[in-house]
Order: C-alpha cells, then sequence, then structure tokens
C-alpha cells in the first residue's frame, strides 16, 4: 500500500475568530508524489502549507506527517522544509555553505556535510558553483541553490509556496520541467501552491483544486482538464464553454440535455440523472467541430469575432438557440466576422456537470 507521508483530517483555520478560511478540509498526500494546490488568490493554499509546515495552528482537525500527529508539535520538530516566494537564500553566504546550513544546525560531521553537499549540487545541476555568491547567479541558478537547501536534510516532505513565481515566463516553464525532474530523481515529496493552472498542469503528479477553503477536485491533471466536476474547476483550468441545460430523457449511459426547445444534446452519463434535473455542460473550444459547409446534425451560427493567438485562432460563434461558443481552430484560418458557419459538439467531447458549487448545490 502506499505510504501517506502528510494527511489533513477535518482541518479548520478561522483568522479574527470569525473568518473561517479554510472549512473541514481533508487530504492525504503520497510519498514520493508531486502535489499541487491550485486555487485563486485567497483560497488558502498559503494557509493550508502553513498548517502542514506548523507556521501556522489549526483551529480544529488533525495533522498528519508520517502517521505521527504533529497536530501540536512546533514547526521546527516537524521534519519538513519549506522554500518561500522570496527562496531565502543567504546574501553573504556562497552557494555551499547556503546549501550546507540545514546540516550545519544539525550537527553533521564536516566531511559528510562536504560529501552531501557536492551530491545534492550534482543533483539540481550546479556542479562547479560551490564557491558562488548568490549576487553572481541568474534567477534559475538560484532557485536551484534554494531546491538544494530543501532537499539536502531529506526532509518528510518539501513545501514550495509559488517559489517560480518571479521568474520571467520562459525561465519559468524551462524551471517547471526542471523543478519535476529535481523532485523524481530526489524521490523527495513535494507539496507545490500555486495559482497557475498551466504550472499546475505541466509539474503535477496530482492537482487539488481549492476554491474558498473547500476542495473543489482532487485528480490527475489529466482528469482535471477532461473531466471537471464543478464549473468552478471547468472555468479555472484551461478555456471552457459552459451550457446550462435540463434533462429530458435518460437512457442507459446516455442522457439527453435541452437548452432549448429544438437544441437537445445527447451526452455520455453513468451517473444518477433524472428527467428534470438541471445541468451544465462543458466542451473545451478545441474539441467544438466547425465547418464553412454544412454538417451532419451540425448547428447554424455565425461567427462574430476572430481573435489571432499565435498557434490557435480563436474564433466566436453565436448559434441558433442562442449559445455562444468559443472555437479554437489550430493555425491561419479561412473565416471572417460575419461568416455563417456549422458547428458541432460530439458526444464524447461533452462532458456533463452536475455539482455547481458556487449555486450551493
Ligand atoms: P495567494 O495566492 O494570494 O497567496 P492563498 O490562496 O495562498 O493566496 P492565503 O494566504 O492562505 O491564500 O489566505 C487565505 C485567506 O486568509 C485570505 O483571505 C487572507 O487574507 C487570510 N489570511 C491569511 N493569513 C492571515 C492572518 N495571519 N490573519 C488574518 N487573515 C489571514
Amino acid at each position: 500500500m502506499e505510504n501517506i507521508v502528510v494527511r489533513l483530517e477535518h482541518v479548520t483555520k478561522t483568522f479574527d475568530e470569525k473568518r473561517e478560511v479554510i472549512k473541514d478540509l481533508s487530504l492525504e498526500v503520497r510519498e514520493g508524489e508531486f502535489l499541487t494546490l491550485l486555487g485563486p488568490s485567497g483560497c488558502g493554499k498559503t494557509t493550508i502549507l502553513r498548517m502542514i509546515s506548523g507556521l501556522d495552528t489549526v483551529t480544529s482537525g488533525k495533522v498528519y506527517i508520517d502517521s505521527e500527529d504533529v497536530t501540536e508539535l512546533e514547526s521546527a520538530k516537524r521534519q519538513v522544509n519549506t522554500i518561500f516566494q522570496n527562496l531565502a537564500v543567504f546574501p553573504h553566504m556562497s552557494v555551499f555553505d547556503n546549501v550546507a546550513f540545514g546540516l550545519k544546525m544539525k550537527k553533521v560531521p564536516k566531511d559528510e556535510i562536504e560529501k552531501r553537499v557536492l551530491k545534492t549540487l550534482k543533483l539540481v545541476d550546479l556542479e562547479g558553483f560551490e564557491n558562488r555568491k548568490p549576487a553572481q547567479l541568474s534567477g534559475g541558478q538560484l532557485q536551484r541553490v534554494a531546491i538544494a537547501r530543501g532537499i539536502i536534510t531529506n526532509p518528510k516532505v518539501l513545501l514550495l509556496d509559488e517559489s517560480l513565481c518571479s521568474l520571467d515566463l520562459k525561465l519559468k516553464r524551462a524551471m517547471q520541467i526542471e523543478l519535476k525532474k529535481i523532485q523524481k530523481k530526489s524521490g523527495i515529496t513535494f507539496i507545490y501552491v500555486t495559482h497557475d493552472q498551466d504550472e499546475a498542469l505541466t509539474m503535477s503528479d496530482r492537482i487539488i483544486i481549492i476554491d474558498k477553503g473547500v476542495i473543489q477536485q482532487d485528480d490527475t491533471p489529466e482528469e482535471i482538464y477532461q473531466h471537471p466536476q464543478t464549473v468552478f474547476v471547468a472555468d479555472f483550468i484551461g478555456e471552457s464553454n459552459i451550457i446550462s441545460g435540463e434533462i429530458v430523457k435518460v437512457k442507459k449511459d446516455v442522457v439527453d440535455v435541452k437548452i432549448v426547445d429544438n437544441l437537445i444534446f445527447p451526452v455520455s452519463d453513468k451517473g444518477k440523472s433524472k428527467v428534470g434535473d438541471k445541468v451544465k455542460l462543458m466542451i473545451r473550444p478545441e474539441n467544438v467541430k466547425i465547418s464553412k459547409n454544412e454538417i451532419k446534425d451540425g448547428i447554424e451560427g455565425v461567427i462574430k469575432d476572430l481573435v489571432y493567438d499565435g498557434a490557435v485562432t480563436k474564433l466566436f460563434v453565436d448559434t441558433v438557440g442562442e449559445l455562444n461558443l468559443k472555437i479554437n481552430v489550430h493555425g491561419i484560418v479561412s473565416y471572417k466576422e460575419g461568416d455563417t458557419v456549422y458547428v458541432k459538439l460530439d458526444i464524447n467531447d461533452i462532458v456533463l456537470i452536475r455539482r455547481n458549487t458556487d449555486e450551493g448545490e
């Protein structure tokens, strides 16, 4: 069975005696995984990290690290390291001394420190940089120093609070791939916090999406993108078309969802839907088929706007039945504003969303 390194059980956190920012939250983190906590600013991600590291206490509930109840244990005694946004690298110390710092504090013998620092610098691809000062390093190299410092003491888990956020986009993309590689090579469990969905999708083995202190979905990146379970998730991850409808017929593994009187979509559904249920349908813009020629079961529409966005052209189409669809088409297209087009939503590309947390369902 997989070893659980961190477990939160029914954790709540209230600030100023009345503002509950974390609401009855339970989660498990498996040994060796790269888990990302993803959500908009202020949803409580950092607070969750701080409760795991012990920098914040929980208002109620329990925190376990490696099966030990650490709810009341002070931060310094938890086998957890944190990399903060500002990296907190000591500017006056060499790279070697920065990385060695945690081991010196633990009074590890000098020759062992040297061996472990050199091994860790090799792991983060910083061989030969031992004598440099932080001011003599690039942004990416500084990140590596912070990571080396975080993993050298072999913590049960390394917490990273938006540590890549200060990098420019290109370097950030490169470091995301690098960070995942380092995590796999070190075997240490990482919990990464971010509001950047691309970052979460690129790096994580698993993503937990949080909104207003509540878990919205806990799944692999693929499942989160392909099968969002709430409107919030569908909207927050990637681009989506969200359409309101009502179930009018239930068949085996398929339901018919009425959007307006003469617009009914068959949708795969292995759930417990019944006639009359109000639901949302989600379809990604890249999955909507579009043609200038009539297509079987196609819906007629008009192009209202086009935006060229490098790899894709974004088309905004209004159809009969008052659907306003975003459609992404690869490359340069011959469509123009005002063109009549036909669109098709394939049964396999439509996701039925029954949970709509925004409406308290
Ligand atoms: P961001 O991405 O902006 O860092 P976050 O998801 O990490 O956001 P938190 O920093 O966990 O969010 O904050 C969650 C909520 O708790 C916010 O409304 C914040 O204002 C509040 N909060 C955090 N720390 C404190 C504190 N020490 N005292 C009072 N309120 C706090």
